[in-house]
């Protein structure tokens, strides 16, 4: 989980960068860092916390100018939540100076970093990224085919920005598991981003999607070269962004994201067409499209009786379960007279360890409903994830190790429905055949442990 940035051929570079960075904030709440190049020597700045915490600092926007620059927010997923360990790295090498931002989780890591070290490599970090500095400064050639040539040899998920001087590239890995767009701003100037909202947010339009695979050179407003590192690519791009991690007004697959939850909220209706409740409640913010969804299709009341509180993360957002317990608690609060003896059916996402869930279902009872029917609008996760998005280990996931209605019984809820991965794929892929069934563009692999690629054994997984 972490999202990125770049901007080319633009003075307002690191403004721009630090704007679009506050854009994409919900995919990594840890650290962030913003690599500048101009007319002074490149350099990178890293800070931990949000971005909001620095945006108006003058040594960022006043006293630093830039025409290109690369961003990262980062949520840590396989290595430790640190300083040291905030992208993007900058590193001096025969190519140059170059930075690079990563979304996304490698997975044969340690069986590269092992060929690294017998060759003499030194690791300033423990985030998996540095493997790819080291492939790159070790080879030879002209750097677009230098980066092919590094990312034929990595397996997993990556999707990159990085800045060589004036020198814009963006990369995705063969599977295409992150998003990555492409965008035009004043005209002149191209960036690159996680999600399209990033873009519109700096006055810029979205021009394409950066392919799986693809590798895209950008200098002075112009494309330099584009083109595809390893044929035997097939889309296998994360649904769970669609689901949860996205934000609602980004664009994927030519669609809102906040459409396909409209529609995964429908297909859920369906599914649960005997259901009669007074109120359809969503679980804010993730719950919201679906809940519209199935109050159009069911025709029950759409009810908001939950309060967010804004200013704490996502209750997953901090790594430490002990402070994810607490966040819980105060993040979700009750409207009481939208609740007292209500049928409800409320609507999450995703059931991930079960205790949040439980602890709402708590808070609802507490609050006077009647009887809780609850829909989630994806299916139940089994296998952890190992391309970027943050599930605990297997032992850890409740539907990994309980059946339906041992997870009905644990929550405390009167029903408890799953949207089909069927469904999921049909809502993600807006009815389009070609997606239906076996043959889609997804990695489906949270809810079917099936991995798009090898998945070493030992690979670490923080719980
Ligand atoms: P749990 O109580 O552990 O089942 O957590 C469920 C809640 O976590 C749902 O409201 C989801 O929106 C949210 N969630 C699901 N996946 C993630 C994730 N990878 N990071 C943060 N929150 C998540």
């Amino acid at each position: 989980m972490c999202g990125i940035i770049g901007i080319e051929n633009n003075e307002n570079a690191v403004v721009l960068t630090a704007a679009g960075l506050l854009t994409l904030q919900h995919r990594g709440e840890e650290s962030f860092g913003i690599t500048l190049s101009g007319k002074d020597k490149m350099k990178t700045l890293k800070y931990m916390g949000l971005v909001s915490k620095v945006f108006d600092d003058e040594i960022l926007l006043k006293k630093l100018s830039a025409t290109a620059a690369i961003g990262h927010v980062r949520y840590t997923t396989s290595s430790k939540s640190s300083l040291i360990n905030a992208q993007p790295f900058q590193m001096s090498c025969i190519h140059g100076n170059i930075s690079v931002a990563h979304n996304g989780n490698i997975t044969n890591f340690y069986e590269i970093k092992e060929m690294l070290l017998k060759k003499g490599a030194i690791f300033n970090h423990t985030s998996d990224t540095e493997i790819l500095l080291h492939l790159i400064a070790m080879s030879e050639g002209e750097l677009s085919d230098i980066i092919a040539s590094s990312m034929y040899k990595l397996d997993g998920a990556f999707s990159l920005v990085i800045l060589r001087d004036k020198t814009l590239i963006g990369a995705r890995d063969k599977n295409g598991f992150r998003p990555l767009v492409l965008g035009k701003v004043d005209s002149k100037s191209y960036v690159l981003s996680s999600e399209t909202p990033a873009i519109e947010v700096i006055g810029g339009k979205y021009v394409r999607d950066i392919e799986p695979g693809e590798i895209i050179v950008i200098e002075n407003g112009e494309i330099k070269k584009s083109f595809v590192y390893d044929s035997s690519k097939k889309q296998n791009t994360c649904i769970f962004e669609q689901v949860y991690f996205a934000r609602p007004d980004s664009i994927m697959f030519k669609h809102t994201v906040k459409e396909a939850r409209v529609k995964m909220g429908e297909y859920l209706a369906l599914q649960m067409e005997d259901i009669k409740a007074d109120i359809v409640m969503p679980v804010p913010d993730t719950g919201y499209c679906a809940a519209i969804g199935f109050s159009r299709i069911s025709n029950i009341l759409f009810e908001n009786g939950l309060v967010r509180n804004y200013y704490v993360g996502r209750s997953f957002i901090k790594p430490m379960q002990n402070l994810r317990d607490l966040i819980a608690r105060f993040k979700l609060r009750p409207i009481k007279d939208v609740i007292n003896g209500k049928e409800i059916v409320l609507i999450d996402d995703s059931i991930v360890r079960g205790t949040t869930s439980r602890r709402l279902v708590n808070i609802l009872k507490e609050a006077g409903s009647k009887k809780i029917h609850f829909a989630l609008s994806c299916p139940p996760i089994i296998s952890s994830c190992h391309y970027g998005i943050d599930t605990p280990n297997k032992e850890n996931l409740i539907a990994a190790n309980n059946s339906i209605e041992e997870i009905r019984k644990y929550l405390d809820v009167d029903t408890l429905f799953f949207l089909t991965l069927e469904n999921l794929i049909k809502a993600c892929s807006f009815g389009c055949k070609k997606n239906v069934g076996k043959d889609n563009d997804f990695c489906t692999s949270c809810f079917t442990g099936k991995y798009p690629t090898k998945i070493p054994n030992d690979i670490d997984r923080e719980s």
